[in-house]
């Protein structure tokens, strides 16, 4: 799901990368027909479905006389999630639009190479309770879960004591906060150790992104947050370690390439061969460390509070961003903006202490309206 952006596409290289192990038999776009075409005439899946449904006959008539079926409309990914030949679904689509054929793929019992974080920031308790009644296994895509789920290999729960998730800390971890004031959206989508689709890219610049992965390391791994650290890394060698109760910390390192990740997940934790770059004593010679600053990344600081809060306010928090997030890559508000429009926004929400997935549908939406409303 999702495989026109950054995470699809790379999934792709790893499928070609394995023709004997992996074929792709379901490919979705939200609206990129040029390259969803060129991937299906590629890889011959079974199925696409665009989702967006204005898109559906360019996409049908660039297909026609190929033996891939076209549908169009997001219910139609999220019915696809029953279809029997699909093994694995890589869901790697941007944001809230991953929740619904989430749900549908676990309650099918698929497993999932989760790379939409949001997932799991808006609804982790509903998901981790419908993968405990499922078939279900979850391989994280995300880098710094990857390498959590790689340090766990061979250990209980029992033994974790703590997770320390590292940060690159974004393009603007050195600026102060009267440079952050000034910066344009080309500063904050150039990152500089990851090349990432544009939301992320965003969240890794206001840290938000740590703070969701903070829920996400939470409920996949099932640690509290308050056990939950994170580190500044500069250089994004080292992608997580985790610290045992008897004093001793595993870390995985790899070059910053989500290739790596994306091929321990589609391996369900095999190590398959590869030839690409390896890492050299030169990639981490100079490896640092620093503690992350709330007071110049307040969105960091707005996701601890979630987290305290709990209940619907990590869904509200998720709501606001992406609007702010598309009103700065649109180019309506600044950047430093972000975090008075989310602030605002997750006041107005109203608490629900242990929301249904209809309350988090609700609280998606109104939010939405409401930072939509206050950005005009
Ligand atoms: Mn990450």
């Amino acid at each position: 799901m999702g495989s026109t952006g950054s995470i699809g596409t790379q999934t792709l290289d790893i499928i070609a990368e394995y023709p004997d192990r992996f074929h792709a038999f379901l490919l979705t776009a939200n609206r990129n027909v040029t390259l969803l075409t060129e991937q299906a005439l590629r890889f011959e899946p079974e199925y696409v479905i665009i989702a967006d449904e204005s898109k559906y006959a360019e996409l049908s008539a660039n297909l026609k006389g190929s033996n891939t079926k076209v549908l169009g409309g997001a219910k139609a990914i999220a019915d696809a999630m029953s279809i029997a030949d699909i093994d694995m679904v890589v869901t790697a689509m941007v944001g809230y639009s991953g929740l619904e054929p989430t749900i549908e793929a676990i309650k099918h019992g698929k497993d999932i190479a989760l790379s939409n974080k949001e997932t799991l920031v808006v609804a982790g308790a509903l998901i981790t309770s419908l993968q405990r009644k499922s078939a279900t296994k979850i391989y994280p895509v995300d880098s710094e879960h990857s390498a959590i789920f790689q340090c766990l290999a061979g250990e209980t729960h029992e033994s974790i004591r703590k997770l320390i998730l590292t940060a690159s800390g974004g393009p603007f971890r050195t600026f102060t906060k009267s440079q952050i004031e000034k910066v344009s959206v080309a500063d904050a989508l150039n990152h500089p150790n990851w090349k990432m689709g544009a939301k992320v890219t965003i969240d890794s610049a206001s840290m938000m992104n740590k703070g969701f992965e903070i829920m996400e390391a939470k409920w996949l791994f099932d640690v509290d947050a308050s056990d939950i650290e994170v580190v500044v890394h500069p250089q994004s060698i080292i992608h997580s370690m985790v610290e045992f109760v008897d004093g001793s910390v595993k870390a995985q390192l790899g070059l910053p390439d989500m290739h790596l990740p994306i091929r321990y997940a589609l391996g369900c934790r095999e190590r398959l061969a590869t030839d690409s770059r390896k890492l050299t004593v030169d990639d981490y010679m100079n490896l640092t460390f620093e503690r992350p600053d709330l007071d110049r990344f307040p969105m960091l600081a707005m996701a601890y509070e979630a987290i305290n809060r709990g209940g619907n306010i990590p869904c509200a928090l998720n709501a606001a961003n992406e609007i702010a997030v598309a009103a700065l890559l649109g180019e309506k508000i600044r950047f430093v903006d972000i975090p008075k429009y989310v602030r605002k926004a997750i006041d107005s929400a109203h608490f629900i202490e242990n929301p249904t997935y209809d309350d988090l549908i609700a609280t998606n939406s109104e939010i939405r309206a409401y930072t939509s409303t206050i950005i005009k």
